[in-house]
């Protein structure tokens, strides 16, 4: 059965335009699906639109043209079903400092008309592993508890779709890491992740499919494989038996990286040259081989290759 479609926008574009400055073209027609249980991810460097795209969901910010479709409601028609299919974890982290977890969760599932006896608190808490902070003041919590205690508040509603902007910016590596355990723990149960990150590390191992945003534009929109192999580069090193060196090889787009202790390690485009070609002309170079270990160019590639100009 096909997934349905949790999050459907066609033509989506932004302009802000403030008096006396020239207007920013932040989202130009953006067209994209989410589908039911995926995390998508939404990748683009500083200023591409990925918090304007976000803030628009969440109804923060007024889109200037095209539609929103989230859980089968239209954002223009049905505003209040919108937000509340979603839980929004902003960018900038705005927590009452006097407020411990606990009481700020009470406090905003109300604000969400949750009754008290459906209020799912100590679950939260837990999902997020604060349960044994419950009743510390927020002040107290590191940098990477106060993430989880956003994702915390975005949840006491229970929506079926949890979006989270740059959710690691400025969380330590050891705490990123529990965060998207975290993460992968609510997808586990069935809440569909929109995510917006600038680490395309975490975006590669978290999601299943990605979005790169560039000025505005969707400049990608594939799955995290299919995207991976795109990637033209291929890195090879060979083992040889001798130290014999070689001045080029002359195979378009092949660059040697480096020679010297029974090694070369030479790069090339994978439409370019095959393997073989490169042994082949190692070999009438009387250069004999041992062993090759490949690598490929990770997703870094295709993301400095889209959004360069
Ligand atoms: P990202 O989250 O990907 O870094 P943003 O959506 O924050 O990007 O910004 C996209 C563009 O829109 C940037 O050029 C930014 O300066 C501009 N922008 C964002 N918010 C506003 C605003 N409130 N008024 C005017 N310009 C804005
Ligand atoms: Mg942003």
């Amino acid at each position: 059965m096909k997934k349905k479609d949790v999050l459907s926008v066609k033509n989506l574009s932004k302009i802000y335009t403030k008096n006396n400055s020239t207007p920013v073209n932040a989202l130009n027609n953006l067209n994209l699906d989410v589908k039911q249980g995926e995390i998508f991810g939404l990748l683009g460097p500083n200023g591409a639109g990925k918090s304007t795209f976000i803030n628009i969901l969440g109804g923060i910010v007024i889109k200037s043209r095209g539609t929103v479709n989230v859980w089968g409601y239209d954002i223009d028609k049905d505003p209040r079903q919108v937000r509340a299919s979603l839980g929004i974890v902003p960018q900038e982290v705005n927590l009452d400092p006097f407020f411990n977890p606990r009481k700020l969760l009470e406090l905003h599932a109300g604000m969400y008309g949750v009754k008290r006896k459906d209020q799912i608190t100590d679950e939260i808490l837990r999902l997020v592993s604060l349960e044994s902070n419950a009743d510390s003041y927020a002040r107290s919590l590191s940098g990477g508890m106060k993430r989880r205690l956003l994702i915390a508040k975005a949840l006491v509603h229970k929506p079926p779709i949890l979006i989270l902007d740059e959710p690691t910016a400025g969380v330590d590596v050891e705490l990123r890491k529990n965060l998207w355990e975290n993460v992968k723990l609510l997808n586990k149960i069935g809440v569909t992740i929109i995510l917006t990150t600038h680490y395309l590390i975490e975006a590669e191992q978290m999601c299943d499919r990605i979005g790169i945003l560039n000025n505005g534009n969707l400049v990608a929109l594939d799955t995290t494989k299919n995207l991976i192999n795109k990637i033209q580069t291929k890195i090879v090193t060979f083992t040889t038996s001798g130290n014999k060196k070689i001045d080029n090889i002359p195979l378009k787009s092949l660059k040697i990286l480096s020679q010297g202790e029974n090694k070369i390690t030479v790069s090339y485009e994978k439409n370019n040259i095959k393997i073989d070609e490169i042994i082949t002309h190692l070999s009438n170079k009387n250069i004999n081989i041992l062993d090759i270990s490949t690598a490929d160019g990770n997703i870094e590639d295709v993301y400095t290759n889209l959004t360069k100009n």
